[in-house]
């Protein structure tokens, strides 16, 4: 376990980009073009989206915050009290977080950030273009100390607390011969998240094309960026990048939704045949009970070196969390 920290910054530091970086691309559901800028950011900034190029309108500035969310359906998207600003905003949160950088200035000059190939590796790629620098401050942790629990239909999610950091597990369950049931478990850890997670791309069904297009989604997908599934076969050329793709990607979104905490959080997340909607449901029932969950920081004189020790350096509440 690393605890999200990336190489080269102290445990319990906060973290931000060395550099600015650029990408461009076009949104999945809009099909409309944006090119986004990761820029760095002071401590305790949290990761901020910046909304511009409104046509003489002010740029909007949109906290990545769990109450932020005005839509779930198919993606993340975030406003404020004027509205939906920006789409699809789970990969590149996916990226930043798991790659440990806390402060960033997200600035979009169109209503989605784009969607590239589909996965959060090309955000991966951007951010260690741009390098991860150490900031003076302690980063800040939301420690998960009771089980919290939604359920809706034939889904449900739970946050519970693990204290060896986040770990997601996920399971999906498609009516279809392709996917039927995909489970997949993971510590998260940096490392772990490029080679195994960052890759998983967005998918769709044919089936559901017609659909979504007249409801005014995935205009903007096609298989260079989703992996579209027929009735027997994935249309893409290149195949699947992992047999289980799917569920890899599902793994990725409910980082990125969790991310929203603004802190890094150190739970269990459970999710089985959910989504967007649920992982925000969850989040958002968690940042509710204010009895289920705590901030913590890693004071670095504490900080342990072995990796079996990590959960030491913590500066645990003195009620103590269910550890069993
Ligand atoms: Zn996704």
């Amino acid at each position: 376990m690393t605890w999200g920290v990336p190489w080269g910054v102290p445990a319990g530091r906060q973290s931000t980009l060395r550099h600015h970086v650029t990408i461009a691309g076009v949104g999945v559901h809009s099909g409309l073009p944006a090119t986004i800028t990761l820029h760095p950011a002071e401590a305790n900034t949290g990761v901020v989206f910046m909304r511009c190029g409104t046509g003489g309108q002010p740029d909007r500035e949109l906290r990545a915050h769990f109450r932020s969310v005005t839509a779930t359906e198919f993606a993340t998207v975030l406003g404020d009290k004027n509205g939906p600003a920006i789409s699809t905003t789970e990969h590149v949160l996916a990226a930043l977080h798991a790659l440990g950088v806390d402060n960033a200035v997200i600035e979009v000059d169109g209503p989605e950030i784009p969607i590239m190939d589909g996965s959060a590796a090309p955000f991966v790629a951007a951010i260690d273009q741009a390098g991860i620098i150490a900031l003076a401050p302690s980063r800040r942790y939301i420690q998960v100390l009771k089980p919290v629990r939604v359920a809706k239909g034939d889904s449900y999610g739970e946050l519970r607390p693990n204290l060896r950091g986040l770990r997601i597990e996920t399971e999906i369950q498609f009516d279809h011969p392709l996917i039927g049931r995909q489970t997949f478990a993971v510590d998260l850890e940096p490392d772990l998240f490029r080679r195994d997670l960052a890759r998983a791309r967005t998918f769709g069904f044919m089936r559901d094309v017609a659909k979504l297009w007249s409801a005014g989604y995935a205009l903007g997908a096609s298989v260079e960026n989703t992996v579209v599934v027929a009735e027997d076969r994935v249309l893409n050329p290149e195949g699947v990048r992992y047999a289980d793709e799917f569920v890899r990607h599902k793994v990725v979104d409910a980082i990125g939704d969790l991310a929203l905490s603004g802190a890094s959080l150190i739970g269990a997340y459970r999710s089985v045949r959910g989504g967007h909607k649920l992982n925000h449901a969850v989040l958002t029932a968690l940042m509710a009970d204010r009895s289920a969950w705590t901030y913590v920081e890693m004071p670095e004189t504490r900080r342990p070196r072995g990796h079996a020790e990590l959960g030491i350096g913590f500066a645990l509440p003195a009620y103590g969390p269910d550890v069993s």
